[in-house]
């Protein structure tokens, strides 16, 4: 690993930078169990990454958000460590996100955006120093070329509003399509198809190299993976590699919160005014039909058990639905079962976990089948008619359709949340628990201001 730092971020005049290129995966032995946490730790900078960028913040907030995640998920006692981490965590996640098109763009643009906030703020001097590393070929203008230019440069940095400091002085001649993100913005001086980059900009010159490095990687990467990794490793890293890019990080509810139990007298309106739509959909269909299919028994029983449904009262309640359709005893005999198991009171005795949006969104619902999160598996027009029974108002409306379309479904469900709510939820709705919990709390807490 050391040789890997050193052949990454130490120049020729000798700066060191904690930020490696990922150039090429490192020589080194890693634990199994740190090859998964690593991982884990970086793909939640990742993931908050993804919300923030989704979340449409500015760029001022996206480097704010982006250094905090970095800060709080790659943190470690040891600097030497922090850049191990980094670089096994950056191939772990090659390895996971390499292997469908979806997911390479996916994790091409996040580690890019990553990238490119780490960058921004190193010293000129390490920036140069990772400059001179990815062997650009283009060099620093000379003296006599920044004399016959001067002019017009500083005219153009004090059009985007800044000042050349002696730093800034310092100038790149690169062909304008290398730096269209610039170009577009009109922040830099063209002459003869060159475009004059100052210091402070030359991130976007880094950004597209390493955008274009690691999106070939990642072909490469998935190439090794299908035609021998996946084999190889069959038994061991491929389980853990292919539940990575499913994998739900966010806390664990398969117990009910603190304090917090339902009884089956207030589930009715506890269902109308706390569930998220795939909950309130699954319930009202079991009310109707008398009846869900296991993928629906499944997702709402283990959501039930998280919110706080005893085992007496949720074999109950299930009871009661499937007995008008197929008789109690057939219910005991066929049905019982699956209510204890999903317990841990049958089987393997596994205390089972409520299912978070990931895998709801992942899930496919064939016909018959009512399970699955409605922002993705519903047509629009169904949609549309579910949240305006939820109470959502035009305008919000629009803006959950947005997000739909855009396939940020999470989003949708969050925006759904602010709506009905008249509250922010600013961690965004991760898992139908966290929404049920997030839900009770306000109203607890509007309840308790109402009744002083
Ligand atoms: Fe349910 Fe999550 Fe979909 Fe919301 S985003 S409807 S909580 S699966």
């Amino acid at each position: 690993m050391e040789a890997v730092r050193k052949s990454s971020s130490v120049s020729n005049n000798g700066v060191v930078s904690k930020l490696p290129l990922y150039r090429s995966a490192p020589p080194l032995e890693v634990r199994l169990e740190d090859f998964e946490l690593y991982a884990i730790d970086r793909l939640r900078v990742l993931k908050g990454i993804s919300d923030g960028l989704s979340r449409g913040k500015k760029p001022d907030e996206m480097a704010k958000l982006v250094l905090d995640l970095w800060k709080t998920n790659m943190k470690n006692q040891h600097s030497s460590e922090v850049v191990n981490k980094d670089i096994i965590s950056h191939f772990v996640l090659r390895l996971v996100y390499c292997r469908t098109e979806e997911l390479r763009k996916w994790f091409l643009s996040m580690e890019t955006t990553l990238f490119r906030y780490r960058f921004r703020v190193e010293t000129t001097e390490v920036q140069r120093a990772l400059m001179a590393e990815f062997d650009l070929p283009y060099k620093a203008v000379s003296n006599a070329e920044y004399e016959s230019v001067k002019d017009k440069l500083n005219q153009v940095m004090r059009a985007i509003g800044q000042s050349t400091t002696s730093t800034d002085a310092i100038f790149y001649k690169v062909p304008f399509e290398e730096v269209p993100e610039l170009v577009a913005g009109r922040k830099v001086f063209i002459q003869k198809g060159n475009a004059y980059i100052a210091m402070n900009q030359v991130v976007s010159l880094v950004i597209t190299q390493f955008r274009s490095h690691l999106s070939k990687a990642l072909v490469l990467t998935n190439r090794k993976w299908t035609s021998m990794i996946r084999e190889q490793e069959k038994d061991r890293l491929a389980p853990i590699i292919e539940a990575l890019s499913t994998s739900y990080l966010g806390p664990d509810y398969s117990q009910p919160r603190e304090h917090a139990e339902i009884s089956l007298k207030d589930i009715d309106q506890i269902a109308k005014s706390s569930f998220p739509l795939c909950m309130r959909h699954l319930f009202q269909k079991l009310r109707e039909d008398h009846h869900l299919k296991h993928g629906g028994r499944m997702q709402l029983g283990l959501f039930l058990k998280g919110v706080g449904l005893k085992l007496d009262d949720a074999l109950a309640f299930w009871r009661a639905e499937f007995s008008r359709k197929v008789g109690a005893e057939r219910f005991d005999k066929e049905y019982a079962y699956g209510i204890r198991h999903n317990y841990g009171k049958e089987g393997k005795r596994t205390d089972y976990t409520p299912y978070s949006c990931q895998k709801i969104i992942s899930s496919a619902p064939g016909v018959g089948d009512h399970h699955g999160c409605p922002y993705r598996h519903f047509s629009e027009e169904n949609l549309r008619a579910a949240l305006t029974r939820m109470g959502v108002g035009s305008r919000p409306l629009e803006d959950v359709m947005d997000k739909v379309r855009n396939r940020h479904y999470q989003l949708a469900c969050t925006l759904t949340f602010e709506a009905v709510h008249g509250s922010s939820c600013d961690a965004g709705v991760n898992h139908p628990n966290q929404y049920y919990n997030d839900s009770q709390r306000i109203l607890e807490s509007k309840k308790s201001s109402s009744n002083p």
